[in-house]
């Protein structure tokens, strides 16, 4: 039976417009007739009501953050006011068009030059460019930075990059993606650089050393001002990952520490979406010494008037087009104020203190190899819970009991890991629901282990081989057209 809600039926496509009140005019009026394709394209002819379920029933299969605890380690899934998307979409920001004349622009452009300058204070660093648009963008731009640096110092023989076995993945392969070559050092059994493997490597060869801070195993170097002078000392610079700045914002700045590059992942501490929920942001800050070679244009204040410099001198040149990823500096600006310097330091508290909550109790129950006051994550292993039983299972069997899993398998130098990183947003009693569902499915494991190999029962799909999956996605629309 036909419905008014058939649109197609009625003028062939999925929308229903009133009958045109002006002279029509077709878009391949417009259009160069050799661009103009031949056939149609192969899309699915639907009506509203079977777009809008469509998306509505993808939605409902997802997890997200509005769900429920995404404990997922090093990602920082805090929850992000609703606030921030508010600003975020107030029309004088949300439409302007980035290729403005700047005189037209000057509420935007405070924005970037305010927040710079709020980042700078977070920081304790000379200037930031706001341009990277996620944690991995600002990693490679820093390396350009140091590059550019040693070049303008004719030390070009500096190809090295030192990095900590208990660095985040992206480091190293920044590293090598902007020419130098990595040099692993190890950490000892606290979970810390070992000091002498350090010291052994350092030389002139060496363009800098850059350190997750906390490292990957949530441990903060306790030996980050030895660290930085060792290798200032031997003229090399210190790149930090910045990336879980959660774990003491508001407490330290790295500025002080002697980072002379620190990238910030806006969209993991300042609370804008990411993942499925949006683009990034990954603002490069930086010493004295570096601040030349920033990203251009540059957004400078002069006389009360914003505009842009395209100055090059002795820039790296742009690492993104415009400033960067606007709307998400809009939502952490927004987050920034909102919570102000005494907000940010609770909100690094918090993270810190949910952190060694959870890892206190959940060390009764499972191996916790790396046992220290922790920052804003730890890694425990699954190793010795069941026999047969692997990290890969526990994570599947949280699923059943309404939990995102933590991140599992990293960092690499713990067996079987399980990273769980809270945050600050979840409520004692969600962290308390937490560690019983890992606590039963430690039971569970001894008691029906095949409960755990099946698992998940309740999820629309249950183990994925992940690779395929991003490389072969099945895109086709279910109803064929
Ligand atoms: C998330 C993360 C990154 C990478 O950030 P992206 O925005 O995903 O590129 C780098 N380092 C650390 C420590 C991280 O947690």
């Amino acid at each position: 039976m036909r419905t008014i809600f058939d649109y197609r039926k009625r003028n062939g496509t999925g929308g229903i417009l009133p009958e045109l009140d002006v002279p029509a005019k077709k878009t391949t009026d417009l259009i160069p007739q050799d661009l103009i394709r031949q056939d149609k394209p192969r899309i699915p002819n639907l009506s509203e009501p079977e777009v809008v379920r469509h998306y509505t029933a993808l939605s409902k299969l997802n997890y997200g953050v509005d769900d429920g605890l995404y404990p997922l380690g090093s990602c920082t899934m805090k929850y992000n006011p609703k606030v921030n998307e508010d600003v975020a979409h107030l029309p004088g920001f949300a439409s302007i068009h980035p290729a403005v004349d700047p005189e037209l622009a000057q509420g935007s452009l405070s924005v970037v030059h305010k927040m710079s300058r709020l980042l700078c204070g977070i920081t304790g660093m000379a200037d930031v460019t706001l341009q990277p648009a996620a944690g991995a963008h600002g990693e490679i731009t820093g390396m350009f930075l140091l590059k550019r640096y040693f070049e303008a110092r004719g030390e070009t023989q500096r190809t090295r990059i030192l990095l900590p076995d208990s660095a985040h993945g992206t480091n190293p392969a920044s590293a090598a993606t902007a020419g130098f070559s990595v040099t692993e050092i190890r950490s000892g059994a606290d979970g810390l650089v070992d000091l002498n493997a350090l010291s052994g490597e350092l030389d002139e060869t060496v363009a800098g050393v850059m350190l997750t801070v906390p490292n990957t195993l949530g441990i903060f170097e306790e030996n980050i001002m030895k660290i930085t002078a060792m290798v200032h000392a031997t003229g090399g610079l210190c790149y930090f990952d910045g990336a879980n700045l959660n774990a003491f914002l508001g407490h330290a700045r790295p500025g002080d520490m002697g980072a002379d590059v620190f990238h910030f992942n806006l969209h993991k501490t300042m609370s804008a979406p990411h993942g499925g929920g949006g683009p990034g942001s990954g603002p490069v800050a930086v010493s004295e010494a570096l601040v030349p070679f920033l990203p251009v244009p540059r957004v400078r204040l002069d006389r009360g008037r914003y505009y842009l410099d395209w100055e090059k001198g002795q820039s790296i040149g742009s690492m993104h087009s415009f400033y960067g990823n606007f709307g998400v500096f809009l939502k952490a600006y927004t987050y920034i104020l909102t919570l102000g310097d005494e907000g940010l330091y609770e909100a690094g508290e918090n993270a810190v203190l949910n952190a060694n909550y959870l890892q206190e109790r959940l060390k009764k129950t499972y191996r916790l190899p790396y046992d220290r006051l922790c920052k804003h994550e730890f890694v425990l292993t699954g190793k010795g819970i069941a026999d047969g039983i692997s990290t890969l299972d526990i994570a599947k069997r949280l699923i059943d009991y309404g939990f995102h899993p933590p991140t599992i398998y990293f960092p690499l130098i713990v067996h079987e890991a399980l990273m769980i990183e809270p945050t600050e947003t979840e409520s004692r009693e969600t962290l308390d629901r937490f560690a019983e569902a890992l606590e039963k499915i430690a039971s569970e494991a001894q008691e029906n282990p095949d409960l755990l190999h099946n698992a998940p029962h309740t999820a629309p799909v249950r183990r994925l081989d992940q690779t395929r999956a991003a490389r072969n996605p099945i895109l086709t629309y279910p109803f064929g057209d």
